[in-house]
């Protein structure tokens, strides 16, 4: 891999930053993964099967505490199967925070059904149940034994909450009022891994979970996804569908429509690696935010992420609040501050009731997602940054704090 990507200033988050420069959340590949890949080179297993495939699946499930794993070529593609594997229809709708990144949104219409984005709560920005629970009571009504949104007409079928930034939603509340309407919990828990909710796994407990091991996330495959479940069906044709749906091997037979959404065990063989570090990764991340907080617990224009009380997060990515008012220009004026020194920050996602790509959804008032918005910003957290590039960081930061952006 090489060390400088290209002329890009600020790369993407998990790509490598430019030597002297401090990236966002880079990936950590300094365990055993050269062991491994090579162990696949060097036998000929490169492709979707293969030991490290079952292995992966067999360590991850375990991990994470559910019957089975299945694993994916990306979160997208996992979150696409578990739509499918749930049966959620064309024209149907699902519920979704407006404060999240895209893609669970895009995989909502990927099988014909609609989002609807609520709100989220202002103390850890995950859908906000007191808003499920409006949507649910005062805009929906059960007719012929289906809940319908009644601006739209639409069946809703299911809640697709996703913890973001290493930090779970309030599950148990969001799957009691599931519960109560007959609604299935879809979960993206893509940016959480490793992360607690009342002391028990991210992902262990919806119908089905979807993860990550993009560049950027906790740990890493280069690409690729995971889905979870208790269900053994459900696991079973996540499994099939995402295999090109092959009912006969042998005479290529198929009953349904495939797709090819499996991990190889070239990347397999890499998240076998990575997963055996999660604890540390872990560890590092939230030694990180806490020196954050630290660094700036004097200043006012800061207010560090706050951990619920049910919640161990993995703070996956250090955010914190910059107040707008103030010479240094608000959390983009930071923003830019910091990139002008070789600092990759970087604001959170534009509000998905806002959205162009999302035009046609049922759009309500989302302020605590644009508040968020407007102020977040996450700043480097690779699980290898140093002690030095953290207090360059915070020095740089609390300097731009005094000074016009
Ligand atoms: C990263 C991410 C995804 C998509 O994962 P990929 O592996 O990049 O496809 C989905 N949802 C959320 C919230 C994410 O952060």
């Amino acid at each position: 891999m090489s060390a400088t990507p290209s002329s890009h200033r600020s790369p993407e988050p998990g790509t490598r930053a430019e030597p002297g420069n401090i990236g966002l959340s880079e990936p950590n590949v300094s365990g055993r993964e050269w062991e491994y890949v090579r162990e696949c080179l060097d036998t000929g297993w490169v492709s979707s099967a293969g030991g490290f495939v079952d292995r992966f699946e067999g360590e991850f499930a375990a991990r994470v505490g559910t019957r089975f794993a299945v694993a994916m070529a990306s979160g997208t593609a996992a979150l696409h199967i578990a739509l499918l594997v749930s049966g959620v229809a064309a024209d149907e709708e699902v519920v979704l925070p407006a404060l999240t990144f895209i893609a669970p949104a895009n995989t909502v219409r990927y099988v014909g059904a609609w989002p609807v984005f609520l709100d989220v709560e202002p103390n850890h920005w995950q859908l906000d149940p007191d808003r499920l629970a409006d949507f649910l009571r005062f805009d929906c009504s059960a007719r012929d034994g289906r809940l319908v949104n009644r601006r739209t007409g639409r069946r809703v079928r299911a809640v697709l909450p996703v913890d973001i930034l290493g930090h779970p939603c309030d599950l148990d509340a969001i799957r009691d009022l599931a519960a109560h309407y007959d609604l299935l919990v879809i979960e993206d828990a893509t940016e959480s891994l490793g992360a607690l909710y009342r002391g028990r796994p991210v992902g262990s407990e919806s119908h089905v979970a979807c993860f990550s091991f993009n560049g950027n996330k906790i740990i890493t495959t280069g690409g690729g996804g995971m889905l979870v479940t208790n269900d053994e069906q459900v696991a079973r044709r996540a499994r099939y569908l995402a295999t090109q749906a092959k009912d006969d091997p042998v005479e290529y037979v198929h009953r349904a429509i495939g797709y090819n959404y499996r991990l190889t065990n070239v990347q397999a063989a890499m998240g076998c690696a990575q997963i055996a570090r999660l604890d540390e990764f872990v560890a590092l991340k939230r030694a990180t935010a806490r020196r954050y907080a630290e660094g700036f617990a004097d200043q006012p224009a800061i207010t560090a992420y706050q951990e619920a009380a049910w919640a161990t997060a993995t703070f996956w990515l250090s955010t914190v609040l910059i107040d707008a008012t103030g010479p240094h220009g608000g959390s983009r004026g930071l923003l830019r501050t910091l990139a002008a020194q070789g600092i990759q920050a970087r604001p959170l996602w534009e509000p998905l009731h806002r959205s162009a790509a999302h035009h046609g959804a049922d759009i309500r008032p989302c302020p605590v997602a644009e508040q968020v918005h407007r102020e977040a910003l996450s700043l480097p957290c690779s699980t290898g940054i140093t002690l030095e590039q953290q207090d360059r960081v915070i020095a740089a930061t609390r300097r731009a704090l005094r000074t016009a952006g």
